[in-house]
């Protein structure tokens, strides 16, 4: 899987739509220069934290990966009703890569 490798952050600033007053939008940049999301929420705070979760994405899945490849999956000697966490992270994984 590839994507624009740099640093991610939120600019933290939010423009209004003009058109219904409600939404706002704001970008992620990677290196302080190449857009690789535009975010919008109803309302400034919501488009800023969307931006930020979008922001964090790449560390989110470096994360994922080490977890994934660091510890094995507890689901079946546990007989876990739901996923556990080592597969959590290897779900997040595949939605990311999912084409
Ligand atoms: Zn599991």
């Amino acid at each position: 899987m590839s994507y624009t490798k740099g640093k991610w952050e939120s600019v933290e600033t939010a423009v209004r739509n003009r058109r219904d007053g409600v939404f706002y939008h704001t970008d992620v940049l990677c290196n302080d220069t190449i857009r690789v999301a535009r975010s919008s929420g109803a309302g400034k705070e919501l488009a800023l934290s969307n931006a930020r979760l979008i922001a964090a994405a790449p560390e989110l899945l470096e994360a994922c990966r080490a977890v994934v490849k660091g510890f094995e999956c507890e689901c079946i000697k546990d007989q876990a009703p739901v996923p556990c966490e080592i597969c959590q992270c290897q779900a997040a994984i595949e939605k990311a890569k999912k084409q």
